[in-house]
């Protein structure tokens, strides 16, 4: 059988730095494990534009379409900022977004419990917090039709229009429903259902497909305010929160807050199953290139490993190997190894970019 596929796009700033780190445990997975991927690299962003004049070629995009995954750094500098808004860095993710038609967004709230006090929340609201937000991401306010500033009167209006059509909120919560299963069984659907036609049809179309489709999962709804306010208040109730593009922007940039540096949070983005059954699927650190720190060796190159992390368990089903990662991350963590965002007035171990991916794998290694 073939090795699976994985496609990096390393970007521009910091991007590179961190996905070297990657690259060192894909190594490791190799060396110890058996478990090797077919890597393939291509220039996305600024690094792109460099060498193409495009964020993303057409080639490149092909071979996003092809693999079972795509891990992506990040995109952008200063250097890019004056450039025509059709090439701007950001376009070529946005164009893998697009044409992958990747529609369910993942952002897990995770606590290790080293960083419990970075937190602005007590450490016990927080240790051992672990949320999945699905946010839809590709319909809804965003793109709805009709948009934009008109005229009327006197005066001008600016208008955006909240559209879900059945299938795309039935899509995105089967994603849903399906995380729960390798998670905790228990799924909230946040809307406004009390006060928004789209939150009740929201409602009703995800009822019916747990009913019909996922009877073992314990599905509950929110409405957006009150899951905000439970967020902060009490966040170990949520196992998967299942929310659409406007309220899940909003509400994962606070579940991820609640877990303490930017330079921790990986993401997925999953479209429609494939041929061979796994999504379509990109992976990403939520941060973008940080341009103020790259070249120097300070990234934090977790965020970036996590999200590898994320893609050996939804699209290699290696589920095994991605809580080792998680847990090799946890000891290096408890041991007070930092990279400098993670340095608290406790002090720790100051270590670079390099040797924060050194230290995840000698705990790999200790974990054989
Ligand atoms: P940023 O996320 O790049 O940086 C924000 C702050 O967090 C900076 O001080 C940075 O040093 C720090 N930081 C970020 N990641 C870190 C890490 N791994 N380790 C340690 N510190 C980290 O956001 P920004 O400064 O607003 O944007 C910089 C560029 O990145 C812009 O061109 C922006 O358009 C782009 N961007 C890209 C993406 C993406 O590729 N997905 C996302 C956001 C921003």
């Amino acid at each position: 059988m073939a090795n699976p596929s994985l496609l990096i796009l390393a970007g521009d700033g910091i991007g590179p730095e961190v996905m070297a780190e990657v690259k060192k445990i894909i190594g490791w997975l190799g060396d110890k494990r058996g478990l090797v991927f077919d890597v393939s690299e291509d220039l996305v962003g600024g690094a792109a534009y460099d060498a193409h004049g495009v964020p993303l070629t057409d080639e490149t995009m092909a071979k996003a379409q092809a693999v079972d995954a795509v891990l992506l750094g990040a995109v952008g500098g200063p250097k890019y900022d004056t450039l025509d808004f059709a090439v701007k860095p950001e376009r070529g993710l946005l164009r893998l977004r697009k044409e992958m038609d990747l529609y369910a967004n993942l952002r897990p709230a995770q606590c290790f419990d080293a960083l419990a006090d970075f937190s602005s929340l007590k450490r016990d609201v927080v240790a051992g917090l672990d949320i999945m937000i699905v946010r839809e991401l590709t319909s809804g306010v965003y793109f709805g039709e009709p948009r934009g500033i008109f005229t009327e009167g006197n005066e001008r209006v600016g208008i955006n229009t909240q559209r879900y059509t059945e299938s795309q909120i039935a899509r995105v919560a089967r994603s849903a429903f399906e995380l729960a299963k390798r998670r905790g069984n228990k799924v909230t659907s946040v809307e406004k259902a009390n006060v928004m036609e789209s939150g009740i049809l929201w409602r009703e179309v995800v009822q019916k497909i747990r009913d019909e489709d996922y009877p073992e999962i314990a599905l509950n709804h929110m409405y957006a305010d009150n899951c905000a306010m439970q967020l902060v208040r009490t966040p170990k109730q949520f196992d998967v929160i299942l929310t659409d593009n406007l309220f899940g922007d909003i509400l994962s940039d606070c579940a991820a807050m609640l877990t303490g540096s930017l330079g921790m949070l990986p993401s997925a983005s999953l479209g429609a199953p494939m041929a061979n059954g796994r999504p379509k699927a990109m992976y990403e650190p939520v941060h973008g290139s940080a341009p103020d720190i790259a070249g120097q060796g300070k990234a934090n190159p977790i965020a970036t490993i996590l999200s590898f992390a994320m893609a050996l368990r939804y699209s290699f089903d290696q589920g095994d190997e991605a809580t080792r990662i998680e847990a090799a991350i946890e000891k290096v963590l408890a041991d007070g190894i930092r990279t400098a965002d993670l340095m608290g007035p406790d002090g720790g171990v100051p270590v670079t970019t390099s040797g924060m991916g050194d230290h995840i794998v000698a705990a790999l290694d200790a974990s054989l």
